[in-house]
């Protein structure tokens, strides 16, 4: 044994799950910790390559080993609290070590090229000697006024001192080389939101629900270790406060000194949410999303990892904020899909979160107007804390009031159904008169759902996925929603040639194209991924909508969270069957969801909203229970249909993805590998054996999956792990979903 630790153990960025030792040079001795970055020699050339340190140690069971050969930064890029919650990760999500750690720091920061920004300050060397040369120089104007202006700040830009004094360049030089004062670099901030000045906002007293959610909140707060509950699920109908219970807990982290992260779904990244954090907390916020520069994005990461800002706000990823004293960690729409990565390691940011709060002590707030069934069942089980707000802060303003349009009666005589019904065509022209807004809400983009030929039955289907093409009448183009391919749509049927083609199924452009129609004169705009093309035109709609220049709003997903418009008096949902019937057991809740939250899109100011529901199937549970805004009803029936099904939130689940060109090849591996962890699995674990998934074929790869449900999960995990490595093989792909989102 010897006397200092002078072994590291590094994670190199290869994708290999594994680490790797390397010897501290002397010149390094007791500079190194874990999370520290370095530059380690590896493979048979010794290259240079960048790697982690997970640990360092006195022992390694290896014998010779190779010498760090320098380190990237003189602090730890990662707390050793965050570097544990990186090593859950690995070992939860089943993925390489190092794709965990990867995750823990932004590209910008990982990559090592960006760089703190500088610009050139000078700075007064002596206030005296300066004053003394001023009084006896009063004829060199440049020069006394350059320092005037360094006696009254305590250093100014190059640039700007030029200007301000109208001293030249060399005047600033000659005052250099008299040692009157210096000129240095200094770091400085990009700063994302230069040129808003926020008006600050005070707390505002809280409703009596509010104020005993904030009760138990400050309670747990105060007291992290009491062995309550750290998980606090906050229960609350939109509009009836959430925020502001966020942004109260929040205060008291930063009264505490400690510190706070608020994650929120990358759609409603808004200005707007932004804005309510800044106007509370100006400076000691730091915002963290896909949408900054690199640049910018360093610089935020950096303010927290320097400790100059207390609080946090971003997408997922903000999770990982590298704070050291974290009180808080709050998740609003804590059901949303989006705090699931789809790549590796596929981890959900909601249940990391509350991980990172156990590791660290911190409280964890879970927000939601329709939480998931999996937390929802946990505050029932009392393992989270169930807080309620079940009014809207601002009593006057009504929840809307919900109407099922049944279609089936909405035939005409060939019994064909329209896309609108009289019912919402007339609701619609109602508030146009009345200079009110509306929203149609249609969660598929594109004219027509798919091209058919009414003789010979053709459907024009993508030919590397096993979906229809989607029909985009603007630009005669049929498409796949998948991959993204796209072909000329053609005149007649390519299979019998005939001209009997029709588009069948409505997507928000044809639904335009039918408002055009039907409402004369009104001003509509149309917001999908096809329509916002860049972030510039989705803010333009907006803000449009928002000075009411606009009547009518059609969207897909894009608009069914977070915007906030108070005269918006009416909500229409042309499909509400859509995705009900899809082959995953999530199907209704995500359903139940959806409609919540768009309908919670109607009267958020004075008049009260209304929202017209079309569906095909009107007495489906998931619809009622939105119509009547009974989460807590939906919410007995689908768990029960759970435990009967043994379904999440009962037991966890786990999907092995397989994909390849050549369907053989993968179930001749997937095979493999089902041999080599079946004496893993637990008794009570259900398998379904490798079978195709529900979309068999996405861009030209085919795939299939495995599924394993219930019993112990953990040693399953651990071997897939291990054997992954065993069977991979190039040309078939094999990936794990622990607690998957999607079925599909
Ligand atoms: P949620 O996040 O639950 O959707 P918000 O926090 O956005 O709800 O609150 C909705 C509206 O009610 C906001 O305009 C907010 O300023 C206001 N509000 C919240 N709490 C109070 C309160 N205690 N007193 C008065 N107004 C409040
Ligand atoms: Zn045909
Ligand atoms: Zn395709």
């Amino acid at each position: 044994m010897k006397e200092s630790p002078n072994i590291a153990r590094v994670l190199l960025n290869l994708s290999l799950d594994r680490t790797f030792d390397y010897r501290i040079p002397e010149s390094l001795c007791g500079r190194i910790t874990a999370g520290m970055r370095v530059v380690v020699p590896f493979g048979r050339g010794d290259s240079e390559r960048e790697a982690y340190v997970v640990a360092v140690g006195s022992d390694s069971v290896h014998g010779e080993l190779k010498e760090i050969i320098r380190i990237c930064e003189d602090h730890p890029a990662l707390p050793p609290a965050l570097l544990k919650i990186g090593e859950w990760m690995a070992d939860y999500y089943c993925c390489a070590g190092e794709l965990a750690v990867r995750t823990l720091l932004p590209g910008a920061v990982r990559s090592g090229k960006v760089k703190v920004k500088t610009k050139a300050f000078y700075f007064l060397n002596d206030m005296r000697k300066a004053a003394n040369y001023i009084a006896e120089n009063p004829r060199a104007k440049g020069r006394c006024a350059a320092l005037k202006a360094l006696m009254l700040r305590p250093g100014i830009e190059a640039e700007v001192l030029e200007s301000e004094s109208g001293a030249s360049k060399a005047v600033l030089r000659e005052l250099v080389r008299l040692e009157l004062v210096t000129i240095e670099d200094r770091a400085i901030e990009r700063n994302p939101f230069a040129g808003t000045e926020l008006l600050r906002t005070e707390p505002l007293p809280p409703t009596d629900e509010q104020a005993a959610a904030l009760k138990v909140i400050f309670e747990r707060m105060e007291h992290p270790e009491s062995g309550a509950p750290h998980v606090i699920l906050l229960h609350g109908v939109t509009g009836s406060g959430k925020t502001e219970v966020y942004l109260q807990a929040i205060a008291r982290a930063v009264e505490q000194g400690r510190e706070a992260i608020v994650l929120v779904p990358e759609i409603s990244l808004t200005p707007q949410t932004v804005e309510r954090f800044r106007a509370r907390f100006g400076d000691m916020v730091s915002v963290l999303h896909s949408g900054l520069t690199d640049g910018e994005r360093y610089d935020e990461w950096m303010k927290v990892h320097n400790g100059k800002v207390k609080i946090a706000v971003g997408a997922r990823s903000a999770l990982f904020a590298p704070f050291r004293n974290l009180a808080l960690i709050i998740v609003d729409e804590e059901h949303d899909t989006s705090y699931k990565q789809s790549e590796a390691p596929r981890y959900n940011a909601r249940d990391v979160a509350v991980m990172r709060g156990k590791l660290e002590n911190a409280l964890v707030i879970l927000g939601s107007a329709t939480p998931s069934m999996e937390s929802y069942y946990n505050a029932q089980k009392g393992k989270y804390t169930l807080c309620r707000l079940t009014k809207r802060s601002d009593p006057s303003i009504l929840m809307p009031d919900v109407k099922i349009i049944d279609m089936r009666l909405e035939g005409n005589e060939e019994g064909k159904l329209p896309f609108l019904s009289k019912f919402l065509v007339q609701a619609v022209r109602e508030r146009i008169a009345r200079g009110e807004q509306s929203i149609l809400f249609l969660n598929r983009r594109g004219f027509a759902r798919q091209m058919t030929c009414d003789l010979c039955g053709y459907v024009a289907m993508c030919p590397d996925c096993s979906v229809a093409y989607t029909y985009h009448r603007k630009t005669q183009m049929l498409t796949c929603h998948l991959c993204a391919s796209s072909r000329e749509a053609p005149a007649v049927c390519p299979n019998c040639g005939s001209e009997h083609i029709r588009y069948s199924g409505a997507g928000t452009e044809r639904i335009e194209n039918i408002s055009l129609d039907c409402f004369k004169g009104a001003r509509i705009a149309r917001m999908d991924s096809d329509s916002m093309t860049r972030p510039s035109l989705y803010a333009k709609v907006l803000s449009q909508f928002r000075r009411g220049e606009l009547d009518i709003l059609i969207g897909t997903q894009m608009i069914a969270k977070g915007l906030h418009f108070p005269n918006v008096t009416l909500v229409g949902i042309v499909n509400a069957d859509m995705g009900l019937f899809l082959p995953d057991f999530r199907a209704a809740e995500r359903s139940f969801q959806l409609l919540t939250q768009v309908a919670g899109r109607a009267g958020r100011g004075e008049v009260k909203g209304e929202v017209l529901v079309q569906t095909c199937t009107p007495f489906n549970p998931p619809l009622m229970y939105a119509a009547n805004h009974d989460f807590e009803g939906f919410y007995s029936e689908e768990i029960a249909v759970r435990e009967e099904l043994k379904f999440p939130p009962f037991g966890h689940m786990m999907i092995v993805h397989f994909r390849g060109e050549d369907p053989a090849e993968i179930l001749r591996t997937a095979a493999e590998l089902m041999e080599k962890i079946r004496p893993k699995l637990d008794p009570e674990t259900v398998v379904s054996d490798p079978a195709p998934a529900p979309i068999e074929r996405v861009k030209g790869k085919y795939r299939f999956m495995a599924t394993f449900r219930n019993g112990k999960l953990a040693p399953l995990r651990r071997a897939l792990r291990r054997e992954i490595y065993t069977v991979r093989r190039p040309e078939v792909e094999i990936y794990v979903d622990v607690d998957p989102i999607s079925m599909l």
